[in-house]
């Protein structure tokens, strides 16, 4: 287990750790100094030889008195993402090793809580079987942002098509509002921008409290440098804001947060330092 807040067990689910693309092309706007910057303010994120970033694609699964919930479902097997090698076509076992080492079956997933519909957070959202796309969770209601539903049945990808659309075909995805809850122990916080209906998770419990951030945020050392745009920000500036907002929140609240691309254990607190804010892992 990675840590109990009241109530709720939190499970790393790790699906792949490893070097993903260069820190100057994830961060475009953060200047030729960004892989030194993010590595002084968060140890081991750069493969020294590439200066490729080392970013954990993980979700996490909440175990609570009433329901067991996944967020967010990482890459997957057999998917298409043309664009990026290591996310294309995987053949992995990490990801049901890591949820069977959770005590957890796919049948037993009450829900799967998707933060925004990009690749790596939908992909075990379904499975090939026979040569069709279905639903990995056979028990679980899917609970989607409706803004990212909208947008990529609009502007459809492989994503869409392969780990979204057979959810919706049968019959288990339900399209949420940015302030859902879940129950009385979990909800979402609306972080917009990386895409259109992109969510943060929290979960309070004892009166201990945790924010999944998905990816408003992808490395701690954003948390000095807010303003940094990343590659992949749907709307860079609107995500500029929600990440402030985000950090703004959970500086204040005292909340720990778990930082979905962060570095393992992707698990810290955030403190306003200056005119932004400090990063204090693992406390
Ligand atoms: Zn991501």
């Amino acid at each position: 287990m990675l840590c109990k807040i009241g109530e709720v067990e939190v499970w790393r689910i790790l699906e792949i750790y490893g070097p993903f693309l260069e820190a100057e092309a994830l961060f475009p706007s953060a200047g030729p100094d960004v892989a030194r910057i993010i590595e002084a303010h968060a140890p081991g994120s750069i493969e020294a030889a590439t200066g490729k970033m080392i970013l954990p694609v993980q979700g996490f699964l909440l175990k609570t008195p009433d329901h067991v919930v996944l967020v967010d479902a990482c890459v997957g097997n057999d998917k298409s993402v043309p664009h990026l090698p290591e996310w294309h076509q995987r053949k992995g076992t990490r990801f049901m090793a890591a949820l069977a080492a959770a005590g957890v079956g796919p049948a037993d997933v009450d829900y799967v809580l998707c933060t925004h519909l990009h690749p790596d957070h939908v992909g075990w959202n379904t499975q090939l079987v026979d040569g069709r796309w279905v639903p990995t969770f056979p028990n679980a209601r899917y609970l989607m942002p409706a803004a990212d539903v909208a947008y990529y049945a609009a502007n459809p990808n492989e994503t869409y098509e392969e780990s979204v659309l057979p959810v919706i075909a049968a019959g288990q995805a339900e399209e949420v509002g940015p302030d859902h809850a879940l129950g009385d122990l979990i909800d979402l916080i609306p972080t917009p921008g990386h895409t259109p209906g992109h969510v943060s998770v929290r979960v309070r419990s004892g009166g201990a409290e945790v924010v999944i951030t998905g990816d408003a945020l992808h490395s701690s050392a954003q948390c000095w440098h807010p303003e940094w745009h990343f590659r992949f920000d749907g709307d860079g500036a609107q995500a500029a804001v929600s990440r402030r907002v985000l950090l703004e929140s959970v500086s204040e609240s005292g909340a720990r947060v778990l930082g979905s691309h962060f570095c393992l254990p992707s698990l810290g607190r955030v403190r306003a330092e200056g005119a932004a804010f400090a990063w204090d892992g693992d406390v």
